[in-house]
């Protein structure tokens, strides 16, 4: 009908709309390491896009934002690498009733009795480090996901990213992922020290963790308190003698700590999603008991074979789901304030 195609045609506006701001929104933040609008008005934006797509498929494009990884590679001052394994987003959910929904339909893939490693989602930005006989050859952004930029010398000034794997036996290749960030307590001083010498503050910590690392001159990363924890393990070439590669997500973190590596001591892994519910519940009311950002919870099947039935969108793991919690106002107005100290 007529009002059908009236209403298509402003659906499809909307698309365009949503579609250029995203991306504008995105090239912003990955390349700018600048924020203009709040996170939960970006997520609030994607997901309108996601809906009218899902109810309209006929307007749903291939390079929608959507469906890709958001990022890309600023060539002008990095070296573009290749992941040997892909990079990818998450996606979310922004209540207890969508978090059920997605549990009943991941119970269906899942063996009965899996196991949810639920962890904090860290407020930084990604970061790929590549070893090679248990020795650190590279370190890079995760771009498009496929594609990074190079950031190896900026990475090797990280006090807690070893230059060697504290194992006699290291795998001949592996990829190890994890999140780079700028500790709460120490921000308030890198942007008065910004602001006194002339250079402009950054609006958060994850900005300021994105624009300490992306430098041209790894000395000015030396310079900032930047920490990382690790969170996933890909490309995995074991040597003869290695260890054997993990079977469930919380073995992999077992093993990463045995390599020396910094993980979260925020980490359980639960029997039920009642379970999953308590955790989010708790950091939800003690978020400010933990040295880093958090701008949700990350649930994720244990079992490694599962997750590899389960598989991945072109965006996604299908085996792991961001719960968003609601944006904080009161410390985005506090922050804002020491900003224009
Ligand atoms: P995302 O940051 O929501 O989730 C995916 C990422 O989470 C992964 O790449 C991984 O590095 C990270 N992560 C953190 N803790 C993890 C853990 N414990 N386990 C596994 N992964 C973990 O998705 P995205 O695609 O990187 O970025 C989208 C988000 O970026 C938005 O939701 C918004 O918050 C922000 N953003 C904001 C603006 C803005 O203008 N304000 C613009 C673009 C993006």
């Amino acid at each position: 009908t007529e009002t059908d195609v009236t209403e298509t045609a402003g659906l499809a506006k909307r698309v365009h709309e949503l579609t250029a701001r995203i991306e504008e929104l995105r090239e912003q933040y990955y390349q700018q390491n600048a924020s203009p609008v709040p996170d939960a008005d970006y997520d609030a934006m994607v997901a309108e896009l996601e809906e009218i797509e899902q109810a309209h498929p006929e307007l749903a494009k291939e390079d929608s934002p959507t469906q890709h990884v958001g990022g890309a590679v600023d060539t002008t001052t990095f070296d573009a690498v290749e992941h040997l394994v892909r990079m990818y987003s998450l996606d979310n959910v922004f209540s207890i009733d969508e978090l059920r929904t997605w549990f009943s339909r991941e119970r269906h893939a899942v063996p009965e009795g899996t196991r949810w490693l639920t962890e904090l989602k860290i407020d930084g930005l990604a970061v790929n480090l590549l070893y090679r006989d248990g020795h650190l050859v590279r370190a890079a952004t995760r771009g498009d996901g496929t594609t990074g930029e190079d950031i190896t010398p900026n990475v090797r000034t990280l006090e807690d990213v070893p230059q060697q794997l504290a194992t006699e036996h290291p795998p001949q290749e592996v990829e190890i992922r994890g999140e780079v960030f700028f500790p709460i307590e120490r921000f308030a001083e890198l942007n008065a020290g910004l602001v006194e010498s002339g250079q402009k503050p950054f609006a958060n910590p994850r900005n300021a963790a994105a624009g300490s690392l992306r430098q041209k001159d790894s000395r000015v990363t030396a310079r900032r308190p930047l920490r990382m924890l690790v969170h996933g393990i890909a490309a995995w070439t074991p040597a003869d003698d290695s260890h054997p590669e993990p079977a469930a997500q919380s073995e992999v973190y077992e093993t990463l700590r045995d390599w020396g590596l910094p993980i979260s001591e925020y980490y359980r892994v639960c029997e039920s999603a009642a379970e999953v519910e308590e955790f989010i519940e708790y950091y939800g009311e003690n978020r400010h008991s933990v040295s880093h950002e958090i701008d949700g919870v990350v649930i994720k099947v244990d079992d490694i074979a599962a997750q590899e039935q389960l598989g991945y969108t072109s965006r996604a793991p299908r085996w792991a789901i961001a719960y968003k919690y609601p944006p904080e106002e009161v410390t985005t107005r506090l922050l804002d304030i020491q900003v224009q100290v």
